[in-house]
């Protein structure tokens, strides 16, 4: 049995040299380990294939009705390197749908074998990083982040070989586009401007319908990307792989690889085993953004009738970039402290608190969320530096109301720490994946307070602690 799915192929539209176009590598034994109906629901998908129709389809054995897969080509900055040719070496565009709110959605196969764009890698993931992808994204998109999404797992009964033999897994992932500042870069790299009109007219029509203008598409762009990073730093999370090419231009997180949440904070925090110089740290990735903004306002100039005006332009509004994220950075974190209306003297008052908790090594999650609940001060060693600073808050929130509800909607008890990923990795490996699922269930309501898992609002003992991560 296959599936039919209306799926529209827009990119199929755009010029040839965008895309090659091939089917998945067929894997030996395809089982399902997770489906999301709600996402697939939202997709219009219809509920009437079974588990073995899923796992057939979603680990790219049957092609489903509608489908004109391809591998995409982009290029990226990697650790602040320029390589002029990436692309899916390990994914494939199913097709995009119009979901029930009118919007279009790709759907992409990741580990569904090798690519044209492959190069040495075998087009595989492993079943850790499929499973970390499935709960940190599905967990982001609980959170409020933008966000690309899971919608299966299918074990592929093969197994694939990193330092040792480990289970194969294929990830079904759902994103508004997967077009990244490295497609432009792609394009822009070969002088290929017919090319670059194409793909301008595409993601500003897909993403940017209002902007009329290279000009506003940047502005557009760099809005939603403000939006997002603030968004992480106020949650504590790091990506860890900030290359241009996983930097899309939908405003969505993407690429879970080596990404991770803070336990005990500092702001220099990195996991990433191969981010050796800290270029994506926890409090580099607003300069970073900024930087990945560079690089896809200099594709957007040859877009430009005065390419001299546009270059001044461009450079004023990456220099305006600092203030847009240090406003919408105060945005973000004024309601973490019950605050509306935040002011400079409230700016002071946020990191005055995150140097306590970095001197500390406070947990972050818990620590915010304890100010809602006036138990912050158990999450801090330095007391008497605590009380100094909790009659400053108190006084300012004098002028508040309703600021404990405010703090429990922006502050959320669970996120997928780091240590109970590993974890659920490792029981999933052994075969058992009711840890997987378990997480999938109570990060669905990170701003719940769940009795019943107060195990996951724990901080990792010294035994558990997981300082690196890695790409899969
Ligand atoms: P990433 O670090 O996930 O952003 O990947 C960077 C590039 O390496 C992308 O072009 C991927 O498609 C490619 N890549 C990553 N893993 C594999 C793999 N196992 N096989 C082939 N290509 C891969
Ligand atoms: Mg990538
Ligand atoms: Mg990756």
């Amino acid at each position: 049995m296959t599936l039919s799915i209306p799926f529209a192929n827009s990119y199929t539209r755009l010029p040839p040299r965008f895309f090659t176009r091939q089917g998945a590598t067929p894997v030996a034994n395809p089982t399902l380990i997770a489906w999301n109906a709600p996402l697939a629901a939202e997709l219009g998908l219809p509920d009437t294939a079974d588990a073995t129709t899923l796992a057939q389809i979603f680990s790219g054995n049957t092609l489903p009705e509608g489908s004109e897969p391809l591998a995409q080509v982009y290029a990226g900055h990697q650790f602040g390197g320029f390589s002029p040719q990436l692309g899916d070496g390990r994914a494939l565009l199913l097709g995009d749908v119009i979901d029930t709110h009118g919007t279009p959605r790709d759907i992409q196969l990741k580990g569904a074998g090798r690519t044209v764009y492959s190069r040495g890698g075998d087009g595989r993931a492993w079943l850790g990083p499929v499973l970390r992808e499935y709960v940190v994204s599905e967990a982001m998109h609980a959170l409020g982040v933008p966000t690309t999404r899971a919608l299966a797992a299918v074990a592929t009964g093969e197994m694939v070989f990193r330092e040792t033999a480990l289970p194969g897994a294929v990830l079904t992932r759902v994103a508004a586009s997967h077009i990244r500042v490295g497609t432009f870069q792609y394009f822009a790299a070969r002088g290929d401007t017919e090319a670059l009109e194409a793909l301008f007219d595409y993601t500003r029509t897909r993403h940017y319908p209002q902007a009329n203008t290279p000009e506003e598409f940047l502005d557009a762009a760099i809005d939603a990307q403000v939006r997002l990073v603030t968004h992480w730093l106020s949650l504590g999370f790091i990506h860890g792989v900030m290359n241009t090419d996983n930097t899309a231009l939908s405003g969505e997180t993407i690429d879970y690889g080596p990404c991770a949440f803070i336990d005990a904070y500092h702001p220099q925090t990195v996991f990433s085993s191969i981010d050796r110089r800290g270029r994506y740290a926890y409090d580099n990735q607003a300069n970073i953004i900024a930087w990945n903004m560079a690089q896809l306002a200099s594709c957007l100039v040859p877009l430009c009738p005065d390419e001299d005006a546009a270059v001044a332009r461009f450079t004023a509004m990456i220099h305006g970039m600092a203030d847009r994220i240090a406003a919408q950075w105060l945005t973000r974190f004024a309601p973490k402290l019950g605050l509306t209306s935040p002011s400079e003297d409230d700016r002071a008052l946020i990191t005055d608190l995150l140097d306590l908790m970095a001197k500390d090594g406070a947990d972050f999650t818990n620590t915010f969320r304890a100010l809602a609940h006036g138990s912050a001060r158990d999450q801090l060693t330095d007391r008497p530096a605590y009380d100094a600073w909790h009659a400053r808050w108190k006084a300012r929130l004098a002028r508040e109301s309703d600021a404990m509800p405010r703090m429990r909607a922006a502050n959320p008890a669970f996120i997928p720490r780091n240590h109970r990923v590993e974890q659920m990795i490792q029981a999933a490996v052994a075969g058992d994946y009711a840890p997987f699922h378990r997480l999938n269930a109570v990060l669905a309501h990170p701003y719940e307070d769940q009795p019943d898992a107060a195990d996951l609002t724990r901080p990792p003992a010294e035994s558990e602690r997981v300082t690196t991560t890695f790409c899969g």
